[in-house]
């Protein structure tokens, strides 16, 4: 089994992450598989090297040690755990679609997308440029031609599940019109290469397995990773915990003199893994896990 941490440096590690660490490296330990560090900086308006030093410094005090890569690899420059040292890894799979004819360019904005869906929840792309072969160049998108399928999988929390991502997003972007590999992309292309087994993650990505399993199968991946989606913590019943919450991030936290363990009991007792908040090392995270 290989699991993966795989945070994005847009901000310090706050409760959710800490959640999300105690069933990664919980679960992973307990099947004595590895825990791969990914950094997922695809996003290059919004990633900070700052926030990635930041996020590297809480993880060795909290005590969730990678198997690959340690930390101090991270810190002394480029890796390949690291998404925006990965260009040519993404350009490279984007070519062997393209070989296969499910590549195109595509100069739709957000808003032109919104307009045509019109209407609520998830923004269908409707395929606006499918047809129009555009000439690839900075400032259009790149999307990936998806087939109607229904993906059916088995959440190894939520059991059976079964989605129909051409229906739900339309043809996937690859790379906005701002030249950043996009998270679905970057992410389904990584866990493939790097051979994650098994992505566990928080239930707000659950309706966006299904694009990442057709996607990793066009991509050439045989199996495609299992899924596990947890809880997340949340500020209140409907608002998420966010980065800019100062009371429950990592770093707010050690600074009004709280330990690991201490945080990470917190954690666990806001995602209702241990009935009040006591004290939990990183060592011991599993036992928390039915
Ligand atoms: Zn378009």
């Amino acid at each position: 089994m290989i699991s993966r941490f795989a945070p994005a440096p847009t901000g310090y590690l706050h409760l959710g992450h800490v959640v999300n660490a105690i069933y990664v490296w919980g679960l992973t330990r307990a099947r004595g598989g590895r825990v791969l560090l990914r950094i997922e900086d695809h996003d290059r308006q919004r990633s900070r090297p700052e926030f990635e030093r930041a996020i590297l410094d809480d993880l060795d005090w909290l005590g969730f040690a990678p198997d690959e890569p340690p930390t101090s690899e991270l810190r002394k420059g480029p890796s390949e755990w690291r998404q925006s040292d990965r260009c040519s890894v993404y350009a490279a799979a984007l070519a062997g679609l393209e070989a296969k004819g499910l590549v195109y360019a595509c100069e739709c904005s957000r808003s032109d997308i919104a307009a045509a869906a019109g209407h609520s929840g998830e923004l269908r792309y409707p395929g606006t440029c499918a047809e129009k072969r555009l000439a690839a160049r900075p400032g259009l998108g790149v999307r990936i031609r998806l087939t109607p399928s229904v993906e059916r999988f088995d959440d190894l929390r939520h059991g059976p599940q079964e989605q129909r991502p051409w229906e739900q997003c339309g043809d996937l972007l690859a790379r906005d019109r701002d030249g950043n590999w996009t998270y679905q992309f970057a992410v389904t292309v990584d866990d493939y290469l790097q051979g994650v087994t098994d992505a566990i993650r928080g239930d707000d990505l659950l309706a966006s397995t299904g694009r990442q399993i057709q996607l990793a199968r066009l991509l050439g991946r045989a199996e495609p990773p299992r899924f596990l989606h947890h809880p997340l913590v949340m500020k209140t019943a409907t608002q998420k915990l966010s980065k800019s919450d100062r009371d429950t991030g990592v770093r707010d936290l050690r600074a009004a003199g709280w330990d690991a363990a201490a945080v990470i009991g917190k954690a666990a007792s806001l995602a209702g893994l241990i009935d009040r908040p006591r004290r939990l090392s990183a060592s011991e995270v599993h036992e928390v896990l039915s």
